[in-house]
């Protein structure tokens, strides 16, 4: 079966470069993508640009297979840097599917390597044209598909809280879950509402996450899942759960949970280890996809009072930069600027919050402004300890929650 695959690849790959070469075009590209997708990206930049001819798959890695095509050649970025001192090359198209969730290997930190080389041409596609199918092309709006880097506007991940409370009640919660006084439960409508903006503002989002808190605690779940898979078909997406209620999930949401393509992901905390094989064969059963971490037994204690972190250092080792959350219509670069008035309100803090969260609605930003500013550093970045932090031991909150639990110096 991997032969036949393989094979297919091939011809594909002979077919685009044979028609190619009937293009008058003189623009020479390198490609950053997944060794498997080339071909079938290859096809898909050649229908929606016919100026640009694909000759050159560029990559660290080492590669065993080889291109069985004359016209790609697999080069190192060492390569790429001598084709650009003889203007051999005109730019580079990363592919957003390829990147990674680190600072220096997401889309832009690998377009900031390239002008590093001396390449100024530097083009995105992202992750949605890699799994949008190609028979399925001719229907998408390809305005976005393939843009300059300054114009990308595929958000990496963007988190919806479905309900701000949560049945666990962790002492450390990152999202402040366990000290929320009045936890939001949110509305089919909101997220309708919110998603159609983003569509508007983004075009793309590669994640949509469902969190909290609790998501399962949300009874409208499915719908809102629906409502996803209807509007960005092509996205990734998650359930980010405790998984203590997977259990007592309804046939309804088992059954979206399957057909809409969706992955549960279960943070393994001690409570839910006692009922995880339980819960693995029921998802086994029901055919839904799913993820556990490794057992949780300590908390990062991630943030600080006084705003004395290096925020830069922060940032860049942050895995949590490009978690874009929606909070009541706005949205921030990760979850802290908009639950961090939770804490505020809980111990009478002032962290500033508020003014890292940019209004969805606002016409003051294009999508691509929008995103570059989620993912630059702020001198939020300096409330945060940075890795490694401090840590405790795992357990849930008793009467009163502590602060040091949360916030160390
Ligand atoms: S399970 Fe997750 S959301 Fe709930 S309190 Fe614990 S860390 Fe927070
Ligand atoms: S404030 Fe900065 S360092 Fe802290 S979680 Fe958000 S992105 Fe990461």
């Amino acid at each position: 079966m991997k032969y036949i695959y393989n094979k297919i690849k091939w011809i594909l790959l002979k077919y685009y470069s044979k028609i190619m070469k009937t293009h008058t075009t003189n623009k020479t590209y390198a490609i950053c993508c997944s060794f498997n997708k080339l071909p079938y990206l290859c096809l898909k930049i050649m229908l929606l640009r016919k100026d640009i001819f694909i000759k050159y798959y560029l990559t660290d890695e080492n590669i065993n297979e080889t291109v069985e095509n004359d016209e790609i050649k697999i080069i190192s970025f060492e390569e790429l840097k001598k084709l650009s001192e003889n203007n051999s090359i005109n730019g580079v198209i990363l592919s957003a599917a390829y990147a990674d969730h680190t600072v220096n290997n997401s889309i832009w930190g690998r377009a900031k390597k390239l002008y590093r080389y001396g390449i100024k041409d530097v083009l995105c596609i992202p992750a949605t044209l890699e799994w949008t199918p190609i028979y399925k092309m001719a229907k998408i709006d390809k305005k976005n598909f393939i843009t300059d880097i300054e114009q990308f506007s595929e958000p990496l991940v963007v988190k919806f809280l479905a309900y701000e409370g949560c049945n666990l009640n962790c002492s450390g919660c990152t999202h402040f879950a366990s000290i929320n006084q009045n936890p939001k439960m949110m509305t089919v409508d909101e997220l309708n509402k919110d998603l159609l903006q983003l569509k508007k503002k983004f075009g793309y989002i590669k994640c949509i996450q469902f969190l909290g808190g609790e998501p399962l605690m949300n009874p409208q779940l499915s719908l809102m899942i629906k409502k996803v898979r209807k509007i960005f078909p092509y996205a990734q997406i998650n359930v980010l759960t405790n998984g203590l209620l997977l259990m007592n999930t309804s046939k309804k949401l088992l059954n979206v949970l399957k057909n809409k393509k969706t992955l549960v992901f279960i943070t393994q905390y001690k409570p839910v280890t006692k009922i995880l094989p339980d819960i693995t064969t029921k998802l086994d059963k029901n055919r839904i996809k799913y993820v556990v971490t490794s057992k949780i037994e300590n908390f990062r204690i991630q943030y600080n009072q006084n705003g004395t972190g290096d925020a830069v250092k922060n940032f860049e080792n942050c895995p949590d930069w490009a978690c874009h959350t929606i909070v009541n219509g706005k949205i921030g670069g990760c979850y802290y600027a908009g639950l961090v008035k939770y804490a505020n309100i809980f111990w009478n803090l002032n962290i500033p919050g508020e003014q890292y969260m940019y209004d969805l609605y606002s016409d003051e930003y294009t999508g691509a402004q929008l995103l570059k500013k989620l993912t630059s550093v702020t001198p939020l970045c300096s409330f945060c300890n940075g890795i490694p932090s401090p840590t405790i031991p795992w357990r849930c909150v008793a009467k009163d929650p502590v602060i040091a639990d949360w916030f160390y110096n």
